[in-house]
């Protein structure tokens, strides 16, 4: 019997998947090599990419998606079809078989290299709290202290802006080149965030985004942060700052989450400042919930008193009130099960890369948070 030949390409692929695994396996075993990895090697890997990305106006990661999808309902059954119609002529549905099956060893290769080198490798770095905050007791005074300070800052802040007849926020400009700006402005306190940043994109498809319940993502085999075009733009600014932390490399949730916070928050204009006072609110604010019931209940309420009506109306849910009922006609597979599904994956990924609280990690920036506040930081 003929034993199948290795092709060029076939020994590059295993020679490049081993090398990639071998890059894992360093990095769940040494922090100090992924610290070295994100800090040295990182930026000159993705210098590149990126600004290739962000020339094009669109998410180029969305196509590449679309074109998986496309090419997997065309592809497998062409395929087979293929082999199929030509029975008769083995030698020639075998090679057409070999090609399907490179062509997707050559995708795996290629996700399983962009994924490693600008995502898996980056959570296995030393923790942002232990590099930039001396500890401090994450206690219950502490939490409701920097839930009161950011409730007073809220109250200061919702009357600077105009509203639709509804009272939503409307904004003047579009909030990217801002974001991208204060980002820039960050760098001087966290130099991870050094270097140029792309324009952040608009996904096209983003009911089906929101349905999953997700309202940006970094998308590391097209170097791009991208983000729902459908969420109200008062909560854009915190969640492309968020998009823009992943592609430097800052890949845990909760310290892209307070990056982007921080840059709204001490680089950014009012609408900036806002957007991350309201995202920084939320977290606290779900986190203090855990309280009622306990000797703490009254001082929870206190804390979050000054948020006047309107904000708890209008301006915390990503969401316009009226957003699902408008868009009911784009469902095309029903929310619950996208949302479900969309869940147990992050939770995956999440887990899978040593997150050992899998979604819930977002939640872990209430920790930063009273680190920030505690160490004596303003909002
Ligand atoms: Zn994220």
């Amino acid at each position: 019997m003929k034993k199948p030949k290795l092709k060029k390409l076939d020994v590059a692929l295993i020679i490049i998947f081993f090398a990639l695994a071998a890059i894992n396996a360093l990095s769940w075993l040494s922090t100090p090599f992924s610290d070295f990895y994100v800090q040295k090697i990182y930026p000159i890997y993705s210098a590149v990419p990126v600004f290739i990305a962000g020339l094009f106006p669109f998410s180029v990661g969305e196509i590449m998606i679309i074109l998986f999808v496309a090419a997997v309902l065309i592809g497998i059954p062409g395929v087979i079809i293929y082999a199929l119609v030509k029975r008769s002529a083995p030698e020639k549905s075998k090679k057409a078989l070999a090609a399907a099956v490179r062509l997707l060893c050559l995708v795996f290769v290629y996700v399983f290299a962009t994924e490693t080198l600008g995502c898996f490798v980056m959570y296995h770095c030393s923790k942002f709290s232990d590099r930039y905050f001396k500890p401090v007791e994450h206690s219950e005074e502490l939490l409701l202290d920097t839930l009161s300070a950011v409730s007073v800052r809220i109250s200061e802040l919702c009357g600077e802006f105009d509203r639709d007849p509804d009272g939503y926020i409307v904004l003047p400009d579009d909030p990217a080149d801002d974001c991208r700006e204060a980002m820039r402005a960050l760098s001087a306190d966290y130099s991870q965030l050094k270097g140029w940043f792309p324009r952040p994109k608009k996904i096209m498809n983003s009911f089906f985004m929101s349905q999953e319940g997700i309202i940006g993502l970094y998308i590391p085999f097209a170097f791009e942060a991208t983000y729902n075009r459908d969420i109200q733009p008062i909560a854009a600014p915190a969640t492309i700052c968020h998009e823009l932390a992943h592609l430097k490399g800052i890949i845990q949730e909760d310290e892209a989450s307070f990056v982007a916070i921080m840059a709204c928050l001490r680089c950014g204009t009012d609408e900036l400042k806002y957007s991350a006072c309201l995202d920084a609110f939320y977290y606290l604010y779900v986190n203090a919930l855990e309280l009622r019931g306990t000797d703490y209940e009254e001082r929870l309420w206190q804390s979050v008193a000054p948020v006047p009506k309107q904000v708890w109306d209008n301006d915390l849910g990503s969401y316009t009130a009226d957003y699902w009922e408008k868009n009911q006609h784009k469902e095309v597979i029903p929310t619950e099960t996208v949302s479900a599904i969309s869940e147990k994956l992050t939770d995956a990924n999440l887990t899978l890369n040593g997150v050992s609280d899998g979604i819930n990690a977002y939640n872990r920036v209430v920790e930063l948070l009273m680190d920030y506040y505690g160490n004596g930081g303003e909002f």
